[in-house]
């Protein structure tokens, strides 16, 4: 077995636990020598009950007779596994330690100083999920998802990468592969033996057959592939564009989001005409969150401004990037504000481009801002005028509801009794549930979330083999029986595709793509 000889025989062990400060820390010793480390720490006792917790004093290898002197830890608590069953597929010792940092780094040199016939040594990076991929523990395409589930920072993304750990994923490309193969012998048995006529099915009803289990399977990867768009974004994060002609209020709103409605994983300065980033998880979303420039074309509805031709280089090159992050975003927010009149009467400043850029994003939330300095019955009419001009005349944006808010109210000291001054909480609201919108999919297919890009590429290398397949399959042809060996070719080589998600099967790079995935899991994985 290929497998076994990559194995190797050494026993590895590593910290598995977080690293900080913690009461306790977990040790994990991996392979043949396990009770070999086990009896240099503690000579003195028998090992536990395989599977049962035993409280232990750990002693330096070799030093356990010196009364008091060397104790590594007391009242450590060890559990011992034999293999097969075991996380790793070998034998598995843990020990559950104090947590302090010298505590684990004395116990560390204790077990490299243990003696056994297999050569001891620290773990390297992901090598204990790698040893359970390789005594088949794990499919490969939940090694994935374990590793997904590790570098999981918001509440989406652990959801998302823990569709991928039950192993239904894997199986289910298994049962395709199966398929295909099994079609391929099939259509492989005809092609040498249809003069002998001991077919249950006609040649016919056989390619039939089989072309409809394929169209099934090309079906299938569609949705596959809609899974991983959908969970892209959860991992990726969901890009929101904040949109608006200066003034507005983009970046009071944006920091009130950020101030009261989200934590910041990471933002990024600029000056207040580029795009101001800003990463969040926001209820447990990551989101991208850009500030704009203020887009001011010819169109702003406001009298009172500079005309467009004044507009400044850098103001320019501001809008252009405004205009591209609206373009690749998931969801842009149009803001539109109050503003006083040179009459003495109120107007709602908006940008027609800006709404029209809005319309044509997959999610779009369309807002008022500064609704403090009108009262409610002005407010109601302005608004209802901008509904009637605006919206209505944007196609994509009639009959759409837009929020009023005031970033001043929601900035100042919460008052009793007054729930969501402001309205941002209510923006904020609608924003998610705009990223469930995008995120969702249907109830029974939650596990498609744990479809990952690398298995997307291997879904479309097997859908183009498919689509190859059901070219030759194509019955008409000048040279009927050459399509059909072909035909058959393209269902091995799509098998194959499949055969290298789960790392199972006859695939020829498995260490190659093993190194791929391992290389982003942490030592003690
Ligand atoms: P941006 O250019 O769109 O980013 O707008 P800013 O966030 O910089 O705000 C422009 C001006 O409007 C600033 O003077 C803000 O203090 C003011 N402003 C923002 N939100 C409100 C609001 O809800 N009510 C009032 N009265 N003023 C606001
Ligand atoms: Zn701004």
């Amino acid at each position: 077995d290929t497998r076994s000889s990559t194995l190797g025989n050494d026993t590895i062990y590593a910290l598995s636990s977080g690293s900080g400060r913690a009461g306790i820390a977990v040790v994990r010793v991996s392979g043949p020598g396990c009770l070999d480390v086990y009896r240099g720490l503690c000579p003195t006792k028998a090992p536990p009950k395989p599977r049962y917790a035993g409280v232990r004093t750990l002693f330096e290898p070799g030093f356990a007779h010196v009364p008091d002197a060397n104790i590594v830890d007391s009242d450590s608590l060890i559990l011992y596994f034999p293999g097969p069953r075991t996380v790793t597929g070998e034998d598995v010792l843990e020990l559950h330690v104090h947590g302090g940092s010298a505590t684990v780094k004395a116990v560390l040199s204790a077990i490299a100083k243990c003696s056994s016939p297999a050569k001891i040594r620290y773990a390297e990076p992901g090598e204990f999920t790698r040893r359970a991929f390789l005594n088949g523990r794990l499919d490969l395409a939940q090694v994935e998802s374990l590793g997904d589930t590790l570098a999981a920072e918001t509440e989406q993304q652990r959801r998302a990468a823990v569709r991928g750990n039950s192993g239904v994923l894997g199986k289910t490309y298994e049962v395709w592969r199966e398929q295909l193969l099994l079609a391929r012998g099939e259509i492989e048995a005809l092609i040498d033996f249809s003069e002998d006529q001991h077919f249950d099915e006609s040649p016919a009803e056989l390619l039939t057959n089989v072309k409809a289990m394929v169209e099934q399977i090309l079906h299938s990867i569609q949705l596959h592939k809609l899974g991983s768009q959908r969970s892209e974004l959860l991992r990726h994060g969901v890009r929101i564009a904040l949109l608006g002609p200066p003034n507005v209020g983009k970046s009071s709103l944006m920091n009130q989001i950020v101030g009261r409605e989200a934590s910041i994983v990471s933002s990024e300065a600029g000056t207040t005409r580029d795009v101001v980033e800003a990463s969040l998880d926001i209820r447990g979303y990551l989101c991208s969150f850009a500030d704009t420039a203020g887009i001011r074309t010819k169109s702003v509805s406001n009298p009172d401004e500079t005309p467009a031709s004044t507009i400044g280089a850098i103001e320019e090159e501001g809008i252009r990037r405004a205009r591209r992050k609206a373009l690749d975003s998931d969801v842009v927010i149009v803001l539109a504000s109050v503003e006083p009149t040179k009459g003495g009467g109120h107007r709602i400043s908006y940008d027609t481009e800006t709404l029209q850029l809005a319309a044509g994003a997959q999610q779009c939330l369309v807002a008022v801002n500064k609704s403090d300095v009108v009262s409610p019955e002005t407010l109601e009419r302005l608004i209802q005028d901008f509904k009637s001009s605006a919206l209505e005349s944007t196609p994509g944006l009639s009959g759409k509801e837009p929020l009023t808010i005031s970033c001043k109210a929601a900035a100042s000291p919460p008052t009793p009794g007054l729930v969501d001054p402001g309205g941002v909480h209510g923006l904020t609201e609608k924003l998610v549930e705009s990223f469930s919108h995008l995120t969702s999919l249907p109830g029974d297919m939650q596990h498609l979330l744990g479809v990952t890009e690398r298995q997307v590429q291997l879904l479309s290398e097997t859908e183009k083999h498919l689509q190859d397949f059901l070219t030759a399959a194509q019955t008409g042809g000048p040279d009927g029986e050459a399509d059909v060996v072909l035909a058959a070719e393209h269902l091995r080589l799509a098998a194959a595709q499949l055969a290298a998600i789960t790392g199972r099967g006859e695939s020829g790079d498995v260490e190659e793509v093993l190194g791929v995935i391992f290389e982003k899991f942490c030592v003690g994985k």
